[in-house]
């Protein structure tokens, strides 16, 4: 079996693949070809990936004869020229705003698998690239955050007087709320978060943060299948708003990070709540892809409202491209190994498996995919 991996597009820094997980295919028994300049922008160099035993080529020269390609951002059906028909195409494919190229692949006879619409079940975690990207994601956007605040973090006692510490609300406590949780405690600040799902209550304590929760308003549970967040009643989004406009007036550092499936992000901020910061405050907005939950975030821009700094914070995780690179090579690895035949020298994927049914876009020339199917 030949795994190609290719370089990405301009603008994305990270790699499918990194010198560990390229060994690993190599221990499987396959063989792995990385198009030249692949793993440049996360530093790793064509010698490192030679040396960890894949051979070096063109994006031709890779994709000839190759079962498998690896990337990280699906590439537009042109790009692909000279794959094989059958072989299949892992990454994240995007394929509710990308179905042009998913229609492509299936034309192409590839067979394409989109690592985003992993299920959130116990046996996936390894694989799931959502969780892998959003928790860096939610560590830089702490870091992020400090850079821009004109403050210090922690409490210092100095000669010269005390600086207090910074104020930091967490709204949104998936994956990359925990992790911004646990990065601002790290940095000295005093933390509290929000969720809708009141199983995150715990976690934020255990974190040794502050929930801010809306009691009031009965029958509230915003957990929905498969531990995602639902979209809440009117009634709640009203108590939840007045909750955080007491709140949010006192702090100096939000980062927001609540997402819906299939749903715009919900608006957790609005203008006047922005105004009510005070001056040199910093919103991180996680959600600007998908919307943005704060009035006034503009997708991968820095803009200044009432003198606070909000940022539109897109795909984070390129900025950590060298750590990113690592953890989505080892989801595809982790993946592919999982359903690899020893004796086939190459992975099986059943047609009934959970997995194989949430993730396979396309197949024997069709889209088969039914939240594509049924769109
Ligand atoms: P997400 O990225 O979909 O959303 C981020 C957070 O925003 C969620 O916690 C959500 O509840 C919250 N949110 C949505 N609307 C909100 C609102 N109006 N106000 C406040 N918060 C709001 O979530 P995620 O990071 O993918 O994680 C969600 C859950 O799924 C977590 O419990 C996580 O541990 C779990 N998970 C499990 C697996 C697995 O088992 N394989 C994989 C990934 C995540």
């Amino acid at each position: 079996m030949k795994i190609a991996v290719l370089k990405e597009a301009a603008g994305e820094t990270r790699c499918a693949a990194i010198p560990e997980t390229v060994k690993k295919f190599v221990a499987l028994g396959a063989e792995v070809a990385v198009e030249s300049g692949a793993g440049e922008s996360a530093s790793i160099s064509d010698a490192d990936f030679e040396t960890a035993g894949a051979k070096l080529g063109s994006r031709s020269d890779v994709l000839r004869g190759a079962g498998i390609i690896l990337t990280v951002n699906g590439p537009d059906g042109a790009a692909l020229t000279g794959a094989e028909k059958g072989a299949l195409l892992v990454g994240a494919l995007d394929p509710m705003r990308r179905r042009d190229a998913v229609d492509a692949y299936a034309g192409a006879g590839l067979e394409a698998l989109a690592m985003e619409w992993m299920p959130r079940i116990t046996r996936a975690q390894s694989m799931d690239i959502l969780s892998s990207q959003s928790n860096l994601a939610g560590y830089k956007a702490v870091i992020d955050g400090a850079a821009a605040y004109g403050r210090a973090f922690p409490m210092m006692m100095t000669a010269a007087g005390t600086v207090s510490p910074a104020k930091l609300f967490v709204m949104g406590v998936g994956v990359a709320g925990l992790q911004a949780i646990a990065t601002g405690r790290r940095l000295g600040a005093q933390v509290s978060a929000t969720d809708v799902r009141s199983a995150t209550k715990e976690q934020i304590q255990s974190l040794g943060a502050k929930p801010i929760f809306v009691e009031n308003v009965a029958g509230i549970e915003g957990e929905g299948a498969g531990g995602y967040a639902t979209e809440m009643s009117e009634e709640y989004q009203k108590a939840q708003a007045e909750l955080v406009s007491s709140h949010i007036a006192k702090q100096d550092i939000v980062i927001t990070t609540a997402l819906i499936p299939g749903r715009p992000a919900p608006r957790l901020i609005s203008d006047a709540q922005v105004a009510s910061m005070r001056p040199g405050s910093v919103i991180v907005d996680l959600a600007a892809d998908a919307g943005g939950n704060v009035e006034g975030t503009v997708n991968g821009e820095r803009v200044i409202r009432h003198g606070v700094t909000i940022i539109g914070a897109s795909n984070l995780a390129r900025t950590l491209a060298a750590d990113s690179s690592a953890l989505f090579a080892r989801n595809l690895y982790n993946f592919l190994s999982a359903f690899w035949d020893k004796d086939q020298g190459a992975p099986v994927l059943p047609d009934d498996d959970e997995i194989v049914k949430s993730i396979r876009l396309t197949q024997g020339g069709k889209v088969v995919n039914e939240r594509l199917t049924a769109a």
